[in-house]
């Protein structure tokens, strides 16, 4: 189980810090039990049993890791996958419980599912959201050298400066939304039948479920940047401070110019192949981090590696309509105004 003790708690973020209002960290502690041995067949368990979701969301993750190799065919590290009941904050000896979600540590390489939540909305046992964190872990894999764990942990931890921490949040949820409908398929029901927040994670849709057109202000930015707490789990309503719903928007955008780019450039084109294209435009985009709005950056600088590409496969004719897609999605990144430049 992990832990973590605070000496200060924000209740409403529920973020714990140390006694010099550092993030405080969380500590794993195996109280009991130890490694499950189990059959292979996720039938031979009950439903709701650890192993059955062990089984289940190993099973989903192996899928997206195969449409990793297909598309990218490098191999990547292993990943942990742990099950467990929940997560315990101490606070003036008074004990809360986390019991319901999946989190990915990037540092650790470990995926956490914290499988209680109603039944209709077993995240572990769904494709889409399983292939999202299996994303994660293929973007921080790529990312990350082998012994910058310190730099991870400082992410996990959420102690980058806030502009940096936050654009990082919503580049890496964007584009795990996008690995994440490529590799299922590119179907949305996938993921719209989670009724809760499954229409604002849709890509393919140009709207949030109350259909808030998907744009990035710079209004919503600063909104963005300057939240400290953001309320994570926004349902109906789009909430701007929360990455993931920034990152349904650059999800959106990446997905819709890239389909469009790539059947200009290359005609019609496997999902795995579109993904390979997309990773390559992605790849150098979060060490972008040249002004106060560090997430701008890392849009125009995807705008310029497109705009490259395009150029490189002599169809400059589609630049204004790809341009067009940039400033419908991004007004206040001015990627096309930087890529003349
Ligand atoms: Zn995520």
């Amino acid at each position: 189980m992990y832990y973590r003790r605070c000496e200060h708690y924000d209740d409403k973020s529920g973020r714990c810090y140390n006694h010099d209002f550092k993030p405080a960290s969380w500590r794993y502690r195996k109280n009991s039990g130890g490694l499950l041995r189990i059959c292979a067949k996720a039938q031979a368990y009950p439903s709701e049993s650890f192993e059955y979701i062990a089984l289940r969301s190993a099973y989903h993750l192996q899928s997206a890791h195969d449409f990793y190799l297909r598309s990218i065919g490098e191999p990547l590290p292993k990943m942990v996958l742990q099950v467990m009941p929940y997560f315990q904050t101490i606070f003036q000896d008074t004990y809360s419980f986390r019991y319901d979600n999946i989190i990915y540590y990037p540092h650790r390489k470990s995926l956490v599912i914290l499988p209680r939540r109603p039944q209709s909305e077993n995240l572990w046992d769904s494709p889409y959201v399983m292939a999202h964190e299996f994303a994660h872990h293929a973007q921080f894999a790529l990312l990350a050298p082998h012994d910058d764990r310190i730099a991870l942990r400082r992410y996990a931890a959420k102690s980058l400066p806030r502009r940096k921490q936050a654009s990082l949040e919503a580049f890496y949820e964007g584009w795990a939304d996008v690995y994440a409908f490529y590799a299922t398929g590119e179907n949305p029901s996938l993921i719209t039948s989670y009724s809760c927040f499954g229409y604002n994670r849709d890509i393919s849709n140009s709207h949030f479920h109350d259909q808030t057109f998907k744009h990035l202000t710079a209004a919503h930015l600063e909104n963005f940047y300057h939240y400290q707490n953001p309320v994570v789990g926004s349902c109906s309503t789009p909430d701007f401070t929360d990455p993931h719903t920034v990152g349904a928007v650059l999800a959106h955008y990446l997905y819709k110019i890239t389909n469009y780019v790539l059947a200009a450039t290359h005609g019609e084109l496997a999902a795995e192949q579109k993904y390979r294209h997309l990773q390559r435009w992605l790849r150098g985009a979060p060490t972008i981090d040249v002004s106060d709005d560090p997430l701008s950056d890392m849009i125009r600088h995807v705008y310029q590696v497109i705009h490259q590409h395009i150029v490189a496969s002599e169809r400059r004719d589609i630049l204004p309509a790809v341009c067009a897609m940039f400033e419908l999605g991004f007004p206040s990144a001015n990627s096309c105004q930087m890529a003349v430049l």
